[in-house]
């Protein structure tokens, strides 16, 4: 039953935010005596909501306790999304209708848990993932030299990447070791910054370079 209640928010479909119809509502509360001077209170709404624009349906939930205040005292309220908001579209080569027959499967693969880990906000598995698919794909185009930064030489020295984006891409490494030895955790727009990075590299490794090399081929030899 719609309430007649609307709101803004986030549409995957229409990869904008819309406005949205609340089509069900349930609210839900309660506390529970953790000592006997202790209360925790706890609270939760709960909506299915449709985008007006796509018609696509999603649900919200918006939930908050007593124990998560923000700097005035009030509750913090902490909204989710089922399916989870996507704050970054999948690149459109990597998608099946236009995928590129050179990119390896391992590649496609991790990419599409990297966006997994993106939509849900898992940024030190997301900044793992991206070393991950650096490393598959420097040892797919020059071979494995049995270190990341052996390989990210080879890969600068054949022309795959340039000077300046090698030094990024250096800082990308260490912030990949970070995770995995110091529980570093980035802050979203770095990892945004890092996410660039490794799609411009694999749009040029996977994308650009066999488009040129095969455009080569059809240019005819001066004689
Ligand atoms: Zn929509």
């Amino acid at each position: 039953m719609n309430s007649g209640e609307k709101l803004k928010s986030v549409c995957n479909t229409c990869h904008a935010e819309t406005l949205h119809d609340v089509l069900f509502e349930k609210k839900e509360n309660g506390s529970e005596d953790i000592t006997e001077d202790f209360l925790i209170q706890w609270g939760a709404r709960w909506r299915v909501i449709q985008c007006r624009g796509c018609e696509s349906i999603a649900m919200r939930l918006d939930a908050w306790n007593s124990e998560a205040l923000d700097e005035k005292g009030r509750p913090e309220v902490e909204t989710k999304y089922f399916p989870p908001r996507i704050f970054r579209q999948f690149p459109k080569w990597l998608r099946g209708d236009v995928l590129t027959q050179t990119c390896p499967d391992e590649v496609e693969g991790l990419m599409k848990e990297l966006y997994v880990a993106l939509q849900n906000d898992s940024r030190a598995a997301a900044t793992m993932l991206i070393r991950a698919i650096f490393e598959h794909t420097m040892i797919d185009k020059v071979g494995d030299q049995k270190s990341f930064t052996a390989n990210l030489n080879k890969f600068e020295a054949q022309g795959f990447i340039g000077k300046k984006h090698r030094e990024v891409v250096g800082s990308m490494l260490e912030a990949g070791h970070a995770s995995i030895h110091r529980a570093f955790v980035p802050a979203k727009e770095d990892l945004i910054t890092l996410v660039d990075i490794l799609e411009g590299v694999l749009q040029v490794v996977y994308v650009q370079v066999p488009k040129a090399d095969e455009m080569k081929k059809r240019i005819p030899k001066r004689k």
